[in-house]
């Protein structure tokens, strides 16, 4: 019996059974939708990348590991919003089709590397561009080329390829022959223990329905056919490790 003469095992009972039910239904809350469509900004965000803490945490640790060797982590792409994917998809579909690219053509060469709005997995707050932090890096930094042997971030890539799965972080966007997608992206990383629960959660819901046609510029033009085969390559075909089975 808890009474007030013990009020001290009262207090642990209760907090007990607070963290209890927080545990059991914290594992439950899904992400939202706005979360998903990068609308709403990931919970717990509360670090200068706006990724989940979790994420921010693990990246530190990795980070501390790299250094110690000698190799400088920078993230240059963390959270993005759904309103600055929609600047940036804005701004290449005007710059293609003004060198006089189809609508379709337009779309198609933005999807090489960058998302439709609402789609990327920068959204989430778990996905992270880096590079190395050199004195006089690359003046276009996220090319595949500067990460080959002998060029300026092969360090990183080699240490990465070595160690980010010791600190929860995968490659998304591989080499792998065949891949179909977004090309080779050896910047990209991902936290494997969330996005991978975030990326079945979104394959339920549509964010493609969350594109304001007003604003988002050649949307119109998207037919069924290309969404569907948008979410198969562009979505789906990614490192395997990052798709729950
Ligand atoms: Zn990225």
């Amino acid at each position: 019996m808890l009474t007030d003469k013990n009020p001290h095992i009262k207090t642990v009972f209760s907090t007990i059974l607070f963290f209890l039910v927080i545990s059991i239904f914290g594992q439950q809350i899904p992400f939202t939708h706005n979360e998903l469509a990068g609308i709403q900004k990931p919970a717990n965000a509360n670090n200068p990348f706006s990724l989940r803490e979790e994420v921010f945490d693990a990246f530190i640790k990795m980070q501390k590991a790299a250094a110690l060797e000698g190799i400088q982590l920078k993230i240059v792409s963390s959270f993005r919003s759904f309103e600055r994917q929609q600047q940036i998809w804005n701004r290449k579909y005007k710059k293609y089709t003004a060198k006089g690219l189809s609508p379709e053509e337009a779309i198609n060469k933005i999807i090489e590397y960058s998302t439709l709005p609402g789609t990327s997995r920068h959204h989430w707050g778990t996905d992270i561009d880096i590079v190395l932090d050199i004195p006089n890096p690359p003046s276009s930094l996220l090319n595949a080329r500067n990460f080959e042997q002998h060029q300026p971030f092969y360090p990183l890539k080699k240490w990465m390829d070595a160690h980010a799965h010791n600190y929860g972080f995968e490659l998304v966007y591989t080499n792998t022959a065949g891949r179909k997608g977004f090309k080779y992206e050896p910047w990209h990383y991902s936290y494997v223990a969330t996005s991978k629960k975030m990326l079945s959660e979104y394959l339920t819901y549509n964010t493609i329905s969350k594109l304001d046609h007003k604003k988002t510029l050649g949307s119109t033009y998207l037919s069924s056919k290309f969404i569907i085969n948008y979410i198969n390559c562009n979505i789906l075909e990614i490192n395997p490790t990052l798709i729950s089975q």
